[in-house]
């Protein structure tokens, strides 16, 4: 090129003579830079990671507009000026490079030394990039500045870029080693990224520039090196849109970049000439093909393992509302509950006091007397108190009825199991008991049972009162024959109790046992004693010793036979 023969340009670099190719491959390059770099910026703008990606774009393309300017332009002040804000660029770029991946890395601002090292490093690009050391000269003639270039301060700032990136490659390492499986993912992204851009930048270029001195590369060529660059870097803001969700851009966004990306590069084709030229733009385009294609599917995996994520994120956070508000109220209800069993638990303590206490204290009194232990009682004397005696006996049973009653319709069972409770002993208790009550009615009540002992896990007092209630009920319920009961123990203790009394209705046998204060009609008409307990309380009962209870009957008038099966010890 020779500068003089150049048209005079307008706005800086619009010259009618200046190859298309020039153009094509500077200005979509400072757009797109720019676009990303103020896109990423916009979306969280207090981010420092995201002013330092802003910093870094700006940077970018500003060197692009220079590179253009000093392609384009014949004033040789002008491309003077501008050429010597190359050094400062560049070792600008390099630093910013490695503050970024600190921020990257860390997620907070490096500390002050840091901060000094980095001035420091800088420094001789601010002293000296106006200086004749950055540039002495420029040469009108070849319209270039390469000669008037210091080697030192090119070394300088060179050496600046390859430093930033071991520096980079070494935070990088150290911070994989313990970092987690996806953040890793993340390092080897960006850490892929920013090493191709600061290589495209310092070695590349340099080398293209290197090559173009001793006429290896012709002038068009190094063109390349700017787009290969932006093609990095637009890489690498890729992957950086990717990682850093906050951007929040969608497959869209994503899709449409690599489609530019495509086209661009695609459209080379048209300008370039020349094997080496085809050979490069080639490579280019199955690259951006290849990466677009796998930055597209990251991108989609990404995107979708985030909305699970949110969307499981949003499931359990409902899940806990749910589990809480659910937590409170039951928290409430069982509180209230508890409330409620307090009441109810004081009520019977206090139930059973005020009934009990006055009915055992009369019963011990009775046997005071009778026992003659209070002076010698008259025969008709003892008859009244027996008879107290026996009213107040079915009294107690009544209240403890109703108090067991009241604890099974509660939850509460009143039964405490003790092992090794003998069951002859009881039926023994609950004939002699029951026996007289038989004879005085003119029935019969015939006991059967094996003479080895039986034992049972049992609460004797309960189960007693539960099989007493049964014969009891047979004896009541049979006018005339009698009951039988009979103890047999085969794998379990059955007991049968068969009378010859006014049976039971078919309808009503499913229900018998089911609740409390149900009174049969028939037993209503005939018999005006009787509360409708008897029967549901055995049953509980006996539930409640693991057993069963059930009824048979050949329908009224035919008599009834309950069966009771009990588990053994
Ligand atoms: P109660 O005997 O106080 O009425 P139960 O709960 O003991 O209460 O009995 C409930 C009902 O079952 C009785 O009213 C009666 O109709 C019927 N029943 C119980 N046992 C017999 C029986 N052995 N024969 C006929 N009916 C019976």
């Amino acid at each position: 090129m020779i500068c003089y023969l150049y048209p005079e340009t307008t706005y800086f670099f619009f010259s009618s003579d200046a190859p298309l190719l020039l153009y094509y491959a500077h200005i979509p390059t400072i757009i797109i830079s720019l676009f990303v770099g103020f896109f990423v910026f916009w979306n969280a703008r207090n981010s420092l990671l995201n002013r330092l990606l802003l910093a870094i774009t700006t940077l970018f393309s500003f060197w692009t507009i220079i590179n253009l300017i000093t392609w384009t332009n014949i004033h040789s002040s002008l491309i003077l000026f501008v050429w010597s804000f190359f050094s400062l660029i560049l070792s600008l770029l390099a630093i910013l490079c490695i503050y970024f991946i600190y921020v990257f890395l860390e997620k907070k601002d490096v500390s002050d030394k840091i901060k000094v090292i980095f001035l420091t490093l800088l420094t001789p690009s601010f002293i000296l990039a106006s200086t004749n050391f950055n540039l002495s000269g420029f040469d009108i003639t070849n319209c270039d500045a390469f000669k008037f270039e210091w080697l030192p301060f090119k070394i300088y700032y060179t050496s600046l870029g390859v430093l930033a990136m071991i520096w980079i490659f070494v935070l990088l390492v150290r911070k994989y080693r313990v970092a987690t499986t996806n953040f890793k993912k993340q390092i080897v992204l960006i850490g892929m990224g920013i090493e191709l851009f600061l290589f495209s930048f310092f070695v590349m270029v340099f080398l293209a520039s290197y090559l173009t001195q001793i006429g290896v590369l012709q002038n068009s060529e190094l063109e390349m090196y700017g787009l290969f660059g932006m093609l990095i870097f637009i890489t690498y803001l890729g992957i950086l849109i990717i990682e850093f969700k906050a951007f929040n851009v969608k497959l869209i966004a994503t899709q449409a970049l690599v489609w530019v990306l495509i086209a661009l590069i695609g459209a080379e084709f048209f300008f370039i000439s020349g094997l080496i030229n085809y050979i490069l733009v080639g490579i280019t385009f199955i690259g951006i093909i290849i990466f677009g294609d796998l930055l597209f599917r990251s991108v989609k995996k990404e995107i979708q393992q985030k909305e699970e994520i949110e969307k499981m994120a949003e499931d359990i956070k409902r899940a806990y509302i749910v589990e809480k508000k659910a937590k409170e109220l039951e928290i409430k209800a069982n509180e209230e509950l508890k409330n409620l069993d307090i009441t109810k638990n004081q009520f019977l303590l206090q139930t059973q006091h005020d009934l009990r206490t006055p009915l055992t204290v009369i019963r011990g009194y009775c046997d005071l007397l009778i026992g003659g232990n209070v002076g010698k009682q008259n025969k008709k004397t003892v008859e009244i108190l027996k008879r107290i005696q026996s009213v107040t006996d079915n009294k107690i049973r009544d209240v403890n009825n109703f108090l067991d009653i009241a604890q099974f319709q509660l939850g509460k069972s009143p039964v405490s199991l003790k092992p090794n409770i003998e069951l002859s002993s009881i039926i023994d208790e609950i004939f002699s008991g029951l026996e007289t009550i038989a004879i005085e009615k003119g029935i019969y009540l015939r006991i059967e049972k094996p003479k080895e002992s039986i034992v049972l896990e049992a609460d004797r007092e309960k189960i007693k009162a539960a099989i007493f209630n049964i014969i009891d009920n047979s004896i009541k319920y049979t006018p005339k024959g009698g009951v039988d009961v009979k103890v047999e123990t085969n794998g379990s203790i059955k007991i049968t109790i068969s009378d010859t009394g006014i049976g039971i209705p078919q309808d009503k046998i499913k229900t018998l046992f089911d609740t409390a204060f149900q009174r049969g009609e028939e037993a209503k008409k005939t018999f005006a004693k009787g509360r409708g307990v008897g029967l549901y309380l055995s049953s509980q009962i006996i539930k409640a010793h693991k057993g069963k209870i059930w009824v048979e009957s050949k329908g009224e008038g035919n008599g009834s036979t309950f069966y009771i099966e009990l588990p053994k010890n």
